[in-house]
């Protein structure tokens, strides 16, 4: 370990670092902090760009993922909210109107305060920040040799390297994304005025959430996915809730669909698909969203020139500890295997960094939470039903209502429910599903309670204040004993 360089942004003389960090996505700016704060010399280099050309740090989360699309749902729900819900409270709103160009601009100035806020951390940890494209050149005299390509070109040499390089939005083959009338995530956040038509290819997390905004907003949306059930990974009884609230809203979702021959235009473009009865059909949209899963990008790393391993998929190959083939270069987030989530790329960090120091990180891949921001919100942690009845594992499921909670009443937001999964001899939670009002916000207790392997009679035991969402998580696990209290 070496003493902190001067406190800098800026490249500083020595070029030499304990730990370089290639990346500043949640995965990378998560793993320099904690390094520094552990004592190494870091440097972080990010190539992303602001529409000025500066220096935008956060990565796709920030720039193009999470946040922006955050912005948007919450705009969007405001909107739908007040044209449709505010009326019930006896709020009346005459002349509702809405400025996209304001909501757009709402949405880039959260994403800059989160730049900002990552080049203040990197400040603060005395972290180095080079803005450019790095890349393997070899290994050197006590580490990796760096190449950063930028506005100032520079060399960098690390002991370690993490690679926090990130992923990008896969295409339909030969429909490249054009940004205008084909559109990846980037895209599908800056829509200048509300399409009418809306076609979504994928009804995976991104494509319900940029799908729900846009029809929030007055589009006709239509989501084509090919397979036949709907979002195959989530607990059965809770996708097929959801499926019905996303049906009665208006979002048209077509199951088992082969999509084929796709004609962009300057008025628009076309989509060519045969749906689940084998029927040829044609389906005309101002605009199409592509959201058809990511590719882990190495694109520019030089990974093949050191030899770093990959596998099919492109993903950079590491073992359970994040550890690539190369000696003390660790990789993390979306560009390895594991879920493409930002709080699994900044848990990999935060362990890296950790093992780097001689430390223990670990990351649970059991209670990694996941989450679709739609509305009714969709959250789950561990196994699902069907997961479990195909391992052969003996359960038990308990389900309480959001229409027998009294805060959802009072919210007038009684979609969905909170489901809970134990096993049938020790009563251990083994998975907690939701859909419903602030799923994303009750799914935290559940992660907590399964990462102290608590049973779902713990849950049941614990006071939860009133009225509260969270009630319908303690009454789920009190029907895992056929015993609620309220319905
Ligand atoms: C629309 C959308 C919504 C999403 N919503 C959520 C959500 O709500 N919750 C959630 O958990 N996840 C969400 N995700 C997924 C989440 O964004 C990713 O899992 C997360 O960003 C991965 O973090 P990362 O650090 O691995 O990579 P990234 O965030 O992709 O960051 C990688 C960074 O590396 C930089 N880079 C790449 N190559 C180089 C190089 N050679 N030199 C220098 N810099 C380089 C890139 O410019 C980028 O800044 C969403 C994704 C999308 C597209």
């Amino acid at each position: 370990m070496t003493a902190h360089p001067a406190a800098t942004t800026e490249p500083t003389m020595s070029k030499n670092f304990d730990v370089i960090v290639i990346g500043a996505g949640p995965g990378g700016y998560i793993a320099a902090i904690r390094a520094a704060q552990l004592g190494f010399s870091v440097a972080c280099v990010d190539e992303w760009k602001n529409d000025k050309g500066g220096p935008a740090p956060g990565g796709t989360c920030t720039n193009t993922g999470c946040i922006p699309s955050k912005a948007l749902l919450q705009s969007s729900e405001h909107f739908e909210q007040a044209g449709h819900h505010f009326a019930e409270h006896g709020i009346g709103l005459a002349n509702l109107s809405m400025d996209v160009a304001k909501m757009l601009g709402r949405k880039a100035t959260v994403v800059k305060q989160n730049n900002d806020g990552i080049l203040y951390l990197f400040k603060k940890n005395k972290i180095s920040f080079f803005h450019g494209r790095a890349s393997f050149v070899k290994q050197a005299e006590g580490g990796w040799e760096i190449a950063v390509a930028g506005a100032a070109a520079d060399t960098l040499v690390g002991k370690h390297v993490i690679v926090a390089t990130g992923s990008n939005a896969r295409a339909l083959p030969g429909a490249p994304f054009d940004e205008e009338r084909i559109l990846s995530n980037d895209g599908a956040l800056r829509i200048p005025a509300v399409p009418k038509q809306l076609a979504l290819i994928g009804s995976g997390v991104i494509g319900l959430e940029m799908g729900s905004v846009w029809r929030r907003l007055g589009a006709q949306v239509t989501v084509l996915e090919a397979l036949p059930t709907f979002l195959g990974a989530v607990d059965e009884q809770i996708a097929k809730e959801a499926l019905k609230a996303f049906t009665k809203q208006g979002l048209k979702i077509e199951l088992g669909v082969s999509v084929g021959a796709i004609k962009a235009s300057a008025d628009g473009v076309e989509v060519n698909y045969t749906d689940a009865k084998g029927k040829a059909q044609t389906l005309a949209a101002d605009r199409l969203i592509v959201s058809i899963g990511r590719v882990p990008n190495t694109i520019g790393l030089n990974a093949e020139a050191v030899g770093l391993q990959l596998d099919e998929r492109g993903a950079i190959v590491v073992d359970a500890e994040c550890r690539t083939n190369l000696p003390g270069v660790w990789a993390v987030g979306d560009v390895v295997r594991g879920p493409m989530l930002a709080h699994k790329a900044e848990e990999e960090g935060t362990a890296v960094a950790e093992r780097i120091a001689g430390q223990h990180g670990h990351v649970n891949f059991n209670t990694i939470p996941w989450v679709i921001y739609t509305s009714p919100e969709i959250a789950w942690v561990g196994q699902t039903e069907q997961q479990l009845k195909a391992a052969g594992r003996a359960y038990k499921a308990g389900s309480f209502p959001f229409a027998a909670n009294g805060r959802a009443r009072a919210l007038g937001d009684t979609t969905g429910m909170v489901k809970m999964l134990a096993d049938a001899a020790t009563d251990e939670i083994l998975g907690v599903h939701i859909v419903g009002p602030q799923a994303s916000e009750l799914i935290a207790e559940a992660v907590v309670a399964m990462e102290f392997r608590a049973s779902s009679e713990d849950i049941a035991r614990i006071c939860h204040a009133h009225p509260t969402l969270s009630e319908a998580t303690k009454e789920a696990a009190l029907a895992v004993d056929k015993r609620t209290l309220n319905f």
